[in-house]
């Protein structure tokens, strides 16, 4: 039993470590030498530590205690959830187990360890991007949509929409599939799976709720779509965000989803898309030349960050979005009331611009921007 007490205060110790590094996962993977302990950090796993193989098990277990899972249970998946306090703040933690070759892996994710309080000014929109939205979020009605892929940041972006609008005036529900981020003056609603209700049956409780603005985490599915288009018909404001690439695309997938392009005509005011870059760390960044190369950096190419104390060796001193926001005008609003389906053109200050401009800048990596230019391409 010692051993299990030494083991448990290692898990607890590497909670504590992992959500002050701004972890936004911890894994610890049985291999054949031992278990390998990593970090997410800024997007990216950082191996931290490998444990002798024999603490495996007990690693387990107490994993499994903190989420209240079947500790009998080792040859099928299972997940959990629990909270932790670390420096005065409880964060939720999402745990999964795994069956794998050497044992059994965990993963645990820490909701909300990398949102640092949002708001539009810091999310890495641009000035102008910002003054659309602001605009849009001023008005008491219509759909606001942010896609993107899994893990960037369109959630983020909604809790920083959601600070700009008046609180205390107005009736501010979310539906969210996890709650990710706690927001002051707000009625956060767990739907999904996480929760007792689907998306599509929240949103309707929160519509006879007499809510003002209200978010929907994710719409997935057509019934959830279409609730949503309603609402932002009838005098509320929505903001929602959907799987998506670039902004052109987001009508597309409601269209997808069955809804009558008349109908997003009327409801759909912007549609913004965003991927997250990692900024370069100021104190160990340095110019590259043609080939990747530091040297002389003549003529400089670009920038790249080696790794220092103050990013912990990553190179990145934060993740920051970057953005299209594309409102749609009347013309693209009178084509879809006609009942055509055609999408808008794609904004003029598109993502692979502004890479662009923050590689040349020195504020993202030329390896980085190099891989998403190439990516956009095609
Ligand atoms: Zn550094």
């Amino acid at each position: 039993m010692v051993m299990t007490y030494s083991v448990a205060a290692e898990v607890d110790r590497t909670i504590e470590e992992a959500v002050r590094f701004g972890a936004s996962d911890i894994h610890w993977d049985p291999q054949a030498s031992g278990v390998r302990v990593r970090y997410r950090i800024h997007g990216r796993l950082r191996d931290v530590r490998e444990l002798p193989s024999a603490m495996c098990e007990a690693v387990v277990i107490r994993v499994k205690g903190m989420a209240r899972m079947n500790v009998a249970e080792k040859r099928l998946p299972q997940d959990g959830s629990c909270s932790c306090v670390v420096d005065g703040r409880s964060y939720e933690l999402r745990i999964a187990v795994l069956p794998v070759l050497y044992g059994e892996s965990v993963a645990v994710r820490i909701l909300g360890n990398a949102l640092r309080s949002p708001t539009l000014d810091n999310i890495g929109l641009t000035e102008v991007q910002r003054q659309v939205l602001r605009g849009y979020l001023q008005r008491p009605y219509g759909l606001i949509v942010t896609g993107g892929a899994t893990g960037t940041g369109k959630s983020t972006t909604l809790y920083a929409a959601l600070k700009e609008i008046d609180r205390e005036r107005l009736h501010v529900v979310t539906i969210e599939d996890p709650i990710e981020y706690r927001v002051a003056g707000v009625n956060q609603m767990q739907v999904g799976e996480s929760g007792r209700v689907s998306f599509a049956a929240g949103l309707r409780s929160v519509l006879r709720a007499d809510p003002d603005v209200i978010m929907v985490g994710e719409i997935r599915d057509a019934e959830t779509a279409e609730i949503a288009v309603r609402a932002a018909m009838t005098g509320h404001l929505v903001l929602a965000t959907i799987h998506a690439g670039r902004a052109e695309e987001i009508p597309a997938r409601f269209f997808e989803m069955g809804i009558e392009p008349y109908l997003l005509a009327a409801a759909l005011r912007v549609v913004i898309a965003q991927r997250l870059v990692g900024e370069l760390c100021p104190h160990c960044r340095y110019a590259v030349d043609e080939s990747g190369q530091a040297a002389g950096a003549e003529p400089c190419r670009g920038y790249e960050a080696r790794g220092c104390d103050a990013c912990r060796q990553t190179g990145i001193a934060r993740r920051h979005g970057v953005f299209e926001v594309l409102p749609i005008d009347a013309q693209i609003r009178r084509r879809w009331q006609e009942g055509s389906t055609s999408l808008p053109d794609a904004p003029q200050d598109t993502m692979a611009a502004q890479i662009a401009r923050l590689a040349a800048a020195g504020k993202i990596g030329r390896c980085e921007a190099a891989g998403w230019l190439a990516e956009a391409e095609w």
